[in-house]
């Protein structure tokens, strides 16, 4: 949403400074036409910018910048009557930067136009102008509080295990899809690692689900404290997680399931009882699907249980197709 609106409203500033500028060339007032001209160079520079960057931090801010120093430059210009474009001003800023910018930014801009308003008003218009900017600055930052924090608990819902904090299964699926994208454009190796609580059903069973609870919680503090921010841990489902090791070849992601496994091994911190985790590397291979590369994963774990657990087995990448043999000569 907020890089839809920075190119949308980086595009009207562009249509409508543009003809501006020409007509007051045209006409002989070079001032005027210079600062048209400006800003809509600034506009379109930041409209290809976030078109092709999709980076809107510090676009949003320059646009909110330009077209609230605009408004205001027109205020002292041309009089207290260009005013009521501020309103929209206001709401908008709050679409293009965070609503504590968007706050300062027109908190600053009512300071800047206290002299001109004071001189071209009356007392009564004067403080009803200011109360009325002053109410829309106030309800517009507290509204756009109130939508970034449910937009970040909806987020949270939507990506996160509840129990665990780790990724859930919709999250998961995007990541595999885009790193299976990003494959296809760098070629950079990458590995799945497939982990599940040994014999968990039973201590469960023994300690009750509450503890169970607990120590599925401890492993993701576990897994989580081991694995780099560029990787991704998910609970899969029940007590299975999956590890996305970005940049890691066959070799570097047995290293870190071992690691993983040692880990949860020696750790004793709930009740003293000891666990172990089950886990199956697989390295992705070119053109093979994201099924069968969690499916290969899938068989090094269940292979790795059927040794006797708390092991880590890898599955050894499968052979390219031959190319065809020619039979006639
Ligand atoms: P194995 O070594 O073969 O994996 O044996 P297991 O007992 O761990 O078998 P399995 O992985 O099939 O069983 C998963 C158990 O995990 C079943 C269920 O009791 C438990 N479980 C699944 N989700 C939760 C949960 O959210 N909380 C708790 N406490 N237990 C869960
Ligand atoms: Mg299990």
């Amino acid at each position: 949403t907020e890089e839809k609106m920075i190119l949308m409203v980086s595009a009207i500033a562009v249509v409508a400074l543009l003809p501006l500028a020409i007509m007051r060339t045209f006409f002989g007032e070079l001032g005027g036409a210079t600062v048209n001209g400006l800003g809509a160079l600034v506009s379109l520079a930041l409209f290809v910018y976030v078109y092709r960057t999709r980076e809107i931090d510090v676009a949003g801010l320059c646009l909110s910048l330009l077209v609230m120093g605009g408004l205001v430059g027109n205020i002292f210009s041309k009089g207290v009557g260009e005013v009521y474009f501020l309103y929209p001003t206001i709401v908008a800023a709050y679409f293009l930067v965070k609503p504590l910018y968007a706050l300062c930014l027109s908190l600053f801009a009512l300071v800047l136009l206290l002299p001109v308003t004071w001189v071209q008003l009356d007392g009564l218009s004067f403080a009803k102008i200011y109360l009325s900017l002053l109410g829309c600055v106030l309800f517009t930052y507290a509204f756009a509080k109130q939508r970034n924090e449910q937009r970040d608990q909806l987020l949270l819902s939507a990506t996160k295990d509840s129990l665990t904090g780790a990724g859930n299964r919709r999250e998961m699926d995007r990541r595999l899809a885009e790193a299976l994208q990003r494959f296809e454009r760098n070629a950079s190796p990458m590995s799945l690692i497939i982990l599940d609580l040994d014999k968990f059903k039973q201590i469960n069973d023994t300690v009750g689900h509450v503890v169970g609870d607990e120590l599925l919680v401890r492993v993701t503090t576990i897994l989580q404290s081991r694995i780099r921010v560029t990787d991704d841990l998910f609970r899969y489902g029940g007590d299975e997680f999956i590890v996305l090791a970005d940049t890691a070849d066959l070799a570097t992601g047995a290293q870190l399931a071992e690691d993983l496994r040692a880990l949860v091994e020696a750790d004793l911190s709930i009740s003293g009882w000891q666990l172990s985790i089950s886990l199956g590397v697989a390295a992705y291979t070119k053109g093979e699907t994201r099924e069968a590369w969690l499916k290969r994963a899938d068989e090094a774990l269940l292979e790795s249980k059927r040794l006797g657990r708390n092991k880590v087995v890898v599955s050894e990448s499968p052979q390219p197709p031959k190319p065809p043999v020619l039979l006639t000569p």
